[in-house]
């Protein structure tokens, strides 16, 4: 069993209360770690040592380039302990580990393009203001930055945040999911190897009423950046306002594949597949309503219950695991509650709820599950389930499937699927979401913005965007040359 502490100022620093929380293995029940169950008096300790940083300018000052040096000697790092990283992180959320190795290389990517980004922090000169005026606009770090990550991509929520942040001259204070902390605080001890300063990084383990609650609470934490669900984003927001704190809010997602009778049917089956099964459709951006062009419902449908039943559901540690355990009791029972609900309301056409294969009673695992006869009422249309459930509605014309993808709270992200280009940019332009995926599904670029419209919340990470959040911008309007008081000039 790995024992962790937290990480503070650079070095490993038991929690003051010395309590931990114990993770157990959601594919078979084994004790993987220990996190600490820290509490403020942890908290204030990590918070001291990020504004010191701030406040000293040793890394907000430093030379951009400078950063940007460093945080590539992290990314190669990152890269070289791929295989260590990807097993902690498969054992602890319960992901297949070749997704797992996808997603630490990625959040390297990242990193990458972070370092690329610190090289040209935008300002601007104006030069046409007048005679003898120049205004500048210079963007400064913000100051110490909250991260709060959740538990389903425990390196990719963070590595949204982390290296933008740092790029941007921001300490860091990160709560991660009490769940799945063991690859932030593993990626922390990287980034002292890479020469990155003490204090800049800075990792406070334990439950978020009480971590991640006191770090949206302190004075001298200057922006939240939260990924989790819309409800505990909501609290965040409320809190964080009476300081003015700023906020970042990556929430929950209700996504829709939409596709028309002239894709191409062969790859749409994959991605549609491809997106209710990803990370055991644990996945914020999950596709979890297929809606189809009734004239090719059924028999597109029938294929997809055949592909889907193909779908490798092992033990996440074996190379040939498509899908794994769901992340605890709980979850898992919420997610089979939800099967129940529709049954109720919908078609059931592919069960997935108790899967059979060697050693899958241990664990909490839940196959593709199809339903069919889905209505915009119902539950499971509506609302994020968090596994991998599909709900389908049919529709028979481009206005009834745009109306149907945008008639739900969430915006985060919709795939679409269509030969026709015109009518992939007029169906696109009218989603409601940050993100539209284009006959394909769950692909992304570091330059491309990931974020919300509606109540999958604001802000958004990677692309220049990212990097933005993480800047304050000032104007500062100079008068050259003339001594004459201010005063009469302006009068
Ligand atoms: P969650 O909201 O329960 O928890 C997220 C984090 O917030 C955890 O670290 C948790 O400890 C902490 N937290 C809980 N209560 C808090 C409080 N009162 N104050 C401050 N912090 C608190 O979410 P989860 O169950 O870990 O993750 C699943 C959710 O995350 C889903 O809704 C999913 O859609 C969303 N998500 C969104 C994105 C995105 O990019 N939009 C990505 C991944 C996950």
């Amino acid at each position: 069993m790995r024992h962790y502490n937290n990480w503070i100022n650079g070095q490993e620093l038991a929690p003051i209360n010395a309590t931990f929380i114990e993770r157990i293995s959601p594919a078979d029940g084994t004790a993987l770690a220990k996190f600490p169950s820290s509490t403020q008096g942890d908290l204030e300790i990590a918070v001291e040592a990020a504004n010191k940083l701030h406040l000293s300018g040793a890394w907000a000052n430093l030379a951009a380039s400078e950063r940007a040096k460093l945080l590539v000697k992290f990314a190669e790092l990152i890269e070289q302990n791929c295989e260590f990283l990807a097993k902690i992180e498969a054992e602890e959320v319960g992901k297949p580990i070749t997704y797992a190795r996808g997603e630490v290389m990625w959040s390297a990517e990242l990193v990458k393009f972070a370092a690329a980004l610190a090289w040209q922090i935008p300002g601007e000169a104006h030069t046409h203001l007048g005679e003898n005026k120049l205004g500048l606009v210079t963007r400064e770090p913000r100051g110490v930055v909250g991260m709060i990550v959740p538990w389903n991509f425990p390196m990719v929520c963070l590595f949204q945040k982390l290296p933008y942040a740092i790029a941007a001259g921001c300490p860091v204070v990160i709560k991660p999911s009490e769940y799945t902390s063991g690859t932030a605080l593993e990626v922390a001890k990287l980034a002292k190897q890479a020469g990155l300063p003490d204090g800049l990084i800075n990792i406070v383990c334990g439950k978020g009423s009480v971590i991640g609650d006191g770090l949206t609470r302190h004075p001298d934490v200057k922006m939240i950046s939260f990924t989790g669900s819309t409800a505990v984003g909501k609290t965040i927001a409320r809190t964080a306002a009476d300081d003015m704190t700023r906020v970042a809010l990556e929430l929950g997602g209700k996504a829709a594949n939409v596709v028309f009778a002239d894709a191409d049917l062969e790859a749409a089956l994959d991605g549609v597949l491809f997106g209710v099964m990803l990370n055991q459709g644990e996945e914020c951006v999950a596709g979890t309503r297929l809606l189809i062009e009734k004239s090719i419902a059924d028999d597109f449908v029938a294929k997809l219950v055949e592909r889907a039943k193909k779908v490798v559901i092992a033990h996440p540690l074996k190379d040939e695991s498509q899908i794994g355990p769901l992340i605890y009791e709980q979850h898992y029972k919420k997610v089979l509650e939800y099967i129940e609900i529709g049954k109720q309301e919908a078609t059931l056409v592919l069960d997935g709820s108790h899967p059979e294969g060697e050693d899958l009673a241990q664990g909490y695992y839940v196959g593709p599950t199809i339903f069919t006869d889905v209505k915009p009422e119902h539950r499971i249309f509506k609302e994020e389930i968090f596994g991998p459930v599909l709900a389908v509605t049919t529709f028979e014309t481009q206005e009834e499937a745009v109306q149907l993808a945008n008639d739900v709270e969430y915006g985060l992200g919709n795939g679409l699927w269509t030969k026709d280009i015109d009518k992939a940019l007029q169906v696109s332009k009218q989603l409601q979401s940050g993100t539209v995926f284009v006959n394909t599904y769950l692909e992304g670029a570091a330059q491309m913005p990931f974020g919300g419209y509606k109540q999958s919340g604001y802000g958004r990470e990677n692309g220049v965007d990212a990097l933005l959040e993480y800047l304050e911008v000032k104007s500062t309007f100079i008068k050259l040359g003339q001594r004459t008081p201010v005063l009469p000039n302006t009068l």
